[in-house]
């Protein structure tokens, strides 16, 4: 996932099936320094979203095809993309459950358009502080503050050296990185890393060369140390 802590030149996703209230939006947000996209349609939304990341969703609650709260729903499942929802219907349940399904805000029809300005930048602003420490991908919950991870919501104990190389990882989705990079990334825990690295060699190397690598004949492991290939005269 992205971060989203640029409120300017964000790039955002507006849709709404009627054409001429997505057109204004559009043109009072490019106006407002944004880059926009429309779609009319929540099928669309979704092919749209697909194709390339936003910064932010505009999401019209009734659209035909696909429906904004299912739009919502699907967009959720992986990614915190922040989402505010315009509907023409009044009152706290909607209200709720919009927000219930994911949308960070929600907007009644009518609004003004400097109102919606307002709420785009204070949500940006909200998610741009929040995908510092939370990082978000698939099943994957990364927290960068508390260095927890979480698969499909179960906890999963990294060593300070994974923990490092995933983080960093997942801070650049999309990158690719040299081992040497990844490396220098890790700069804290490089030591660690490296004895690791050798370690997983020497396991490798047993499953290889050692008829029972839980018994190694060959290398052998000198606790606290390191290792060794066995004396001769032994
Ligand atoms: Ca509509």
């Amino acid at each position: 996932m992205r971060k989203y802590n640029k409120t300017v030149n964000a790039s955002i996703l507006v849709v709404e099936d009627e054409e001429k209230l997505a057109q204004a939006i559009a043109l009072y947000l490019r106006n407002a320094g944004f880059s926009v996209e429309i779609a009319l349609d929540g099928q669309t939304a979704l092919e749209a979203f697909a194709r390339r990341p936003f910064d932010l969703i505009v999401l019209d609650l009734m659209l035909p095809k696909v429906d904004g709260w299912e739009v919502c729903h699907r967009i959720r499942k992986d990614s915190d993309v922040p989402i505010i929802m315009l509907t023409a219907r009044v009152g706290e349940p909607a209200r709720v459950q919009g927000l219930e399904i994911g949308a960070d805000d929600y907007l009644e029809k009518p609004f003004s358009l400097r109102e919606l300005v307002a709420r785009i930048h204070a949500v940006l602003r909200r998610a741009g502080k929040k995908a510092q420490s939370v990082i978000r991908a698939g099943d994957l919950y990364i927290d960068l503050e508390k260095h927890e991870v979480f698969v499909r919501e179960r906890r999963v104990e990294l060593t300070a050296s994974e923990f490092a190389l995933l983080a960093f990882m997942a801070q650049h989705p999309g990158r690719v990185f040299t081992r040497l990079q990844l490396l220098d990334a890790m700069r804290g825990s490089t030591t660690e890393t490296l004895e690791r690295a050798v370690d997983s060699h020497i396991k490798n190397l047993r499953k290889k060369i050692e008829r029972n690598p839980q018994e190694p004949e060959y290398i052998q492991t000198v606790y606290g140390v390191g290792y060794r290939f066995r004396d001769r005269t032994l």
